[in-house]
């Protein structure tokens, strides 16, 4: 945790401590370590060397414009799943031609922009879908490049239900013998089915399932060219894990990964293939933590309640999947931030709270019996690694505004999305009262 680290008892984020980013932006707020995504960034093109793949970050996971900005400086190329991420990445000054479009659902408006703007390719994820580009395409007279999903039946135990996606019960793909079968028979003129795409869940922490789906594919792909059907590029999706126990170690895992995947990739390689990752928690989860301030202690029945003013409104992951993320406050005298060292600390000294927020359902906590050091109000405590689906899944429920987000450089911050106030929350609503 290079970036974010304790120095005299003070949470740093780069050169400022949180103190002062609290101070001049309010809480809670997401902050983001530059320098961090730049590094998150740099860990996957390093883990995937062998096969040079384009990277496009995933845009859901993170998708505010200075740090899409920020990567895409950084030679990355995004992954975009609706017409708005299109807009987003566009804003951004990503080159279309290193843009991915997925997504189950894709509408006739949102293909025929991404059409006309040149997106390197769509992720195909039906045959109906495959006859309505196939049709917009030739309406506006072109011959657009597209992947199709492919669903390889490899189911992951190592991720929650909700975030795996390779399986055959999910929404996700095309049957593997199915897909295999659309290009067999070809027919569809105004499209260049040229790559296939898998993506299986998020996080996979073990190598094996993208193994599986690769060796299918290659056989997939073997079979085709046999038969004079050439495809041109792999996409092995994102999923990469990041540790969440342990931010200081984030990027082990992603390497570790990405090098076994890239070494099962030799043989396309080594037949020309071209290589596309997308990668979004990996490039940015370490990145960014939540920076909340305790407003009551409490004392329930038999536990101690700590109310911060974050909650399932500001990160959903705790309650949704019930993730795990390393939290402490920012102010603790004389520790030196040494995470594994906390893991062994006797209980001594720290107290088991629920870390709840000021959402009016049960399932509204950030964690649940956590040892942490004792805290009072006023307190800015730190919820670590929260740079994605973070930000991107809050919402204005209760009808708070979403937090502020900055980006800290060195020891210059900026503002790069101000907390929404009580006009934004009501803008959109027809007035029937006049
Ligand atoms: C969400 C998603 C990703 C990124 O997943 P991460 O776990 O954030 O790396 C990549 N590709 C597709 C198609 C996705 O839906």
């Amino acid at each position: 945790m290079s970036n974010f680290y304790y120095q005299d008892g003070t949470l740093m984020v780069e050169g400022l401590s949180a103190r002062d980013v609290a101070q001049a932006h309010g809480t809670p707020a997401y902050v983001y370590s530059a320098q961090a995504l730049r590094e998150g960034l740099g860990t996957i093109q390093k883990a995937f060397a062998a096969i040079d793949p384009l990277v496009c970050f995933s845009v859901k996971s993170c998708p505010n414009l200075s740090v899409l900005k920020l990567l895409v400086d950084h030679g990355a190329g995004l992954d975009v799943v609706s017409g708005g991420e299109l807009r987003r990445a566009l804003q951004a000054g990503a080159p279309p031609e290193k843009i991915v479009f997925a997504g189950v659902g894709k509408s006739r408006e949102e293909l025929t922009l991404a059409i006309q703007q040149g997106v390197l390719m769509f992720n195909v994820e039906s045959t109906a879908e495959l006859e309505r580009i196939n049709e917009i395409s030739g309406g506006l007279g072109r011959k657009v490049q597209l992947a199709l999903r492919v669903n390889p039946d490899v189911a992951d135990e190592t991720t929650h239900a909700k975030t795996s996606t390779g399986g055959r019960e999910t929404k996700f793909g095309i049957p593997l013998h199915h897909a295999e079968k659309i290009i067999a028979d070809g027919g569809f003129e105004h499209v260049d089915i040229c790559g296939l795409h898998v993506h299986l869940g998020s996080p996979l922490s073990e190598a094996s399932p993208y193994l599986l789906a690769i060796e299918a594919l290659e056989q997939m792909e073997q079979r085709l060219a046999a038969a004079g059907r050439e495809i041109r590029y792999i996409n092995v999706g994102g999923g990469y894990p990041v540790s969440y126990a342990s931010p200081g170690q984030s990027f082990r895992p992603v390497l570790e990964i990405g090098q076994a995947i890239a070494e099962r990739l030799q043989g396309f390689r080594a037949r020309g293939k071209k290589f596309v990752v997308e990668p979004g928690r990996s490039v940015v989860a370490n990145a960014g933590l939540l920076l909340c301030q305790v407003e009551y202690m409490k004392q329930g029945w038999d536990h101690k309640i700590a109310i911060v003013n974050a909650g399932m409104n500001t990160l959903i992951r705790p309650t949704l999947y019930g993730a795990f993320h390393l939290m402490w406050p920012a102010q603790h005298d004389g520790f030196t931030g040494d995470w594994e060292a906390v893991a062994r600390l006797p209980a001594q000294g720290l107290e088991k709270v629920d870390v709840v927020g000021p959402i009016c359902e049960t399932g509204d906590y950030l964690a649940l019996g956590r040892s942490l050091p004792a805290m009072k109000s006023g307190d800015l405590l730190a919820v670590f690694s929260c740079g994605a689906y973070g930000m991107s899944m809050a919402s204005n429920y209760n009808s708070h505004g979403r937090p502020a987000e900055v980006l800290v450089d060195g020891s210059e911050m900026r503002l790069i999305r101000r907390r929404e106030v009580y006009e934004d929350l009501v803008a959109f609503e027809v007035d029937l009262l006049k």
